[in-house]
């Protein structure tokens, strides 16, 4: 470790001047904060330009900091100014199409010398500065430049891409550039290999050395790539061999084996299934069975898209632990589902639910909720059911795991929406279990495949891959908000379902007008949405004066607090039962309008993003989602796989501000177009950065999956996780690959934790 890390932690060599050329170091770190050795390497180029390109002017953003590749066009002599002592040089750039200028400062002419021997007309220079526009005329200020022609370069200069830094005044491109080519020739034979050989030669990687060279300075488009080729790999390998490592460390450990009897009360509750299981409910469960059957913990993750039956499946998994003995937990990342999933299983459960009570099944289990909203007694009867082994299943929400909470003997735990839970989170249940507990991760969020090896890789994957049968069809429509006869019609059309007997959601992306927005005050998604959306009368609100002009604040999104009175007053609906449940309503409340809403005593609710996920009421067919502009598409999605769900046709009304070509117009088109949540999922991960994806911080460290991109790189990702399988299988501690181990341990202490936290 320390071999292989010594020359990359030591401190850039500070030199002694106070100038740029003088002593780099000093402006690298004031600039950029860049440290150590490694700090510089691995501060990449964020582009590249192309000698024959050169950077298009009338494309410049007034007030940004660029960095361009032009063309001098005229050295104006230095002219005396007449206010102030002093000389000023205006020298002219050009990309063959418009110019900008460049002007300096001087006390006098002869400190222009250096300028009068670099910008001569017809030079390439790189030129970097503030960009601003005067009367028509482009600006750079407080220029920076350097030039291109470095005799060094020779002839077969003109096929090098330029490497474009992050930079800043302090530390310029020119400067970055120079310290890094300084750096990389003082390396030879100082960052040896770490990566196995079979692995090198597998895919065809360069050394660590020669790909940065190629990255920070690539003769060719062709050798850039082999650089990021090897990069990108390493990033994927050690990232995957970490991954596999924790894999093979969690399959030695022991767990108990649990397996259902031929009449125990998974047997018994599968004879009274109303409905065959899907073909992919029955080959999910088989793998399952077969995982919980090992005296080793099951580690697997469940994807099925919105609607295709995972509660059933968790339930089936849960009896079978049920069989063997244990208990399980379900764990809910919200009250409301919570007690959702209470409801239903008791339901789906019947007089296999009733132990204890008068008439129950023979076989029958407990099953008990526990949130850490309940009343003591209620609270204090469901802890007792968990500790003494009473309850088989224990449903919850993050209450659970808290450390008082005790089992007699869990066995299984499952976890609801996966992707409000970290890794620490699961551990902590875990750590609850006799031995480790059985783990089943659920995700109505469909992950493109190497997504999940990214970001699950840790985990085995089974994918429900069909909807049970009878689905009915909903239909989407993107809805203008500022047409008040199309809102009336939204109304009306609630109307129309209520006389039908059937039920409505409108969600709303905040709870109150004086929140930021969404559940617990934190927007949806993707923020505010990205355009001020049109004036509309619909759900007015004084708007906050004396904002700058021309800058307008985008509309303020409508309030359930709002939008409820809509409902309760319009000529169409205001016969209709209408409730609100949000986050901050008491959870009796919560509950009870959930529950009412369930049983079908309540039209509409007007809500917040809490039914978002899970929530199962067959009776509801229409979603309208105001603001739909300001909501992702998975989360969209999640939302309309509330409705269509009893066999009705649905209603899905997107009520959007945004204009069509816009992006979340296109998002907005999208879910018109398709109901496939892996469609919509690839799409939403092209629209969003990789770095927004996988939350890495996108400040000037190296964050985790800098360079790899999740969807881009799948076949690399892929490719890297087989290599790193096979390497762990057969040297499990890595002891045969120490450098390798050191860079893993590396990686593990650092930014992948917190990246697979994230996750
Ligand atoms: P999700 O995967 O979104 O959590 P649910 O588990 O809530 O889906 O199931 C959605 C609905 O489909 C529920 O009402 C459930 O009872 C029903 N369901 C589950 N499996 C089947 C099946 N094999 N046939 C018919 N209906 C099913
Ligand atoms: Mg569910």
């Amino acid at each position: 470790m320390d071999e292989l890390d010594a020359p990359l932690s030591s401190r850039l060599p500070r030199g002694k001047g106070n100038s740029k050329k003088a002593n780099p170091a000093k402006f690298l770190s004031e600039g950029l904060g860049l440290e150590t050795v490694r700090d510089l390497l691995w501060h990449l180029p964020r582009r590249y330009a192309d000698r024959g390109t050169l950077t298009p002017i009338r494309d410049l953003v007034e007030g940004e900091n660029a960095t361009i590749l032009a063309q001098v066009v005229k050295y104006g002599e230095p002219q005396r100014m007449r206010a102030k002592d002093g000389v000023r040089l205006v020298v002219t750039l050009g990309d063959g199409r418009d110019t900008l200028t460049m002007t300096f400062f001087a006390k006098f002419a002869g400190q222009f010398a250096h300028q009068k021997a670099d910008l001569v007309p017809g030079a390439l220079v790189l030129a970097s500065g503030k960009v601003s526009k005067f009367q028509d005329v482009w600006q750079l200020s407080h220029p920076d430049y350097e030039t291109l022609e470095d005799p060094e370069d020779g002839v077969d200069a003109v096929n090098r891409p330029i490497p474009l830094y992050p930079a800043s005044k302090a530390a310029p491109n020119w400067l970055v550039r120079q310290s890094v080519a300084q750096l990389l020739d003082g390396l030879e034979g100082q960052l040896p290999e770490f990566l196995p050989a079979e692995v090198v030669a597998g895919a065809d990687l360069l050394d660590p050395l020669a790909a940065l060279r190629a990255v920070h300075a690539p003769r060719d488009e062709a050798e850039l790539e082999a650089g990021r080729h090897r990069l990108r790999y390493e990033e994927a390998f050690v990232l995957q061999t970490a991954l596999a490592l924790r894999r093979a460390s969690t399959a030695r450990q022991r767990a108990v084996a649990r397996t259902a009897s031929p009449d125990g009360i998974a047997a018994a509750f599968d004879q009274r299934l109303p409905f065959p299981l899907t073909g992919s409910q029955r080959a999910v469960g088989e793998e399952i069975a077969a995982d919980l059957a090992r005296p080793h913990p099951m580690q697997r993750l469940l994807q099925g898209d919105v609607g295709s039956g995972k509660t059933l499946v968790a339930l089936r998994a849960m009896l079978t632990v049920v069989d063997g003995g244990g208990q399980a937990a379900l764990l809910a990342p919200t009250e409301v589902l919570a007690a959702q999933h209470l409801r239903s299983i008791t339901a789906m459960l019947g007089d296999l639910a009733g132990a204890g009570t008068f008439g129950a099944h023979e076989r029958a289990t407990k099953v008990v909720l526990l949130t850490g909203s309940m009343g003591a007694p209620a609270r204090r009867a469901a802890l007792l059911a968990a500790a003494s082994g009473e309850a088989g299943i224990v449903i919850g929400t993050h209450a659970l795991l808290q450390e008082h909470v005790q089992f007699a003997d869990l066995g299984f735990v499952v976890v609801d929406e996966q992707h409000r839970f970290g890794v620490e989170q699961r551990d902590a249940l875990r750590a609850k279990g006799n031995g480790i507990p059985h783990l089943l991760v659920m995700t109505a969020t469909p992950i493109p495949r190497t997504v999940a090896m990214t970001l699950f890789g840790d985990l085995e994957t089974s994918v429900l891959t069909e909807l049970p049968p009878g689905r009915a069809d909903v239909q989407t429509v993107v809805v203008p908000q500022d047409r008040p006869a199309w809102i009336d019609r939204t109304w009306q059309r609630i109307a129309e379902e209520a006389a039908l007997g059937r039920q409505s959601y409108v969600v709303c992306a905040r709870i109150d007008t004086d929140d930021e927005g969404g559940e617990d005050g934190t927007p949806p998604e993707d923020g505010p949405g990205e355009e001020p959306a049109p004036d509309d009368a619909l759900f007015e609100e004084p708007r906050p004066r004396g904002g700058k002009p021309g800058r307008p604040k985008p509309r303020p999104a409508a309030a359930v607090s709002q939008v409820v009175e809509v409902v309760r007053t319009h000529p169409a609906t205001a016969g209709l039962r209408t409730e609100v449940l949000h986050g901050r309503l008491p959870p009796a409340e919560k509950d009870d309008v959930m529950s009412r809403f369930a049983a079908g005593e309540v039209d509409v609710v007007v809500a917040t993003t809490v039914v978002e996920v899970g929530v199962d009421v067959p009776n509801a067919s229409v979603m309208v989602v105001v603001d739909a502009d300001r909501f992702g598409i998975s989360q969209l999605h999640q939302l309309r796989g509330r409705i269509g769900r009893g066999g009705l046709p649905g209603t899905c009304l997107l009520l959007s501000g945004a204009s069509e070509g816009s992006p979340a117009g296109q998002r907005l088109a999208a879910l018109a177009r398709t109901r496939d949540g892996f469609e919509l999922a690839r799409l939403d991960l092209e629209q969003r950065r990789e770095g927004d994806v996988l939350g890495a911080a996108q400040s000037g460290e190296r964050s985790s999956l800098q360079l790899l991109g999740v969807l881009r790189d799948a076949e690399l990702v892929a490719h890297a996780r087989a290599a790193a399988v096979t390497l762990v299988a057969a040297d499990p501690d890595l002891s045969a690959h120490r450098p390798l181990a050191a860079a893993v341990a590396a990686r593990v202490s650092g930014d992948t934790e917190a990246f697979l936290e994230r996750a």
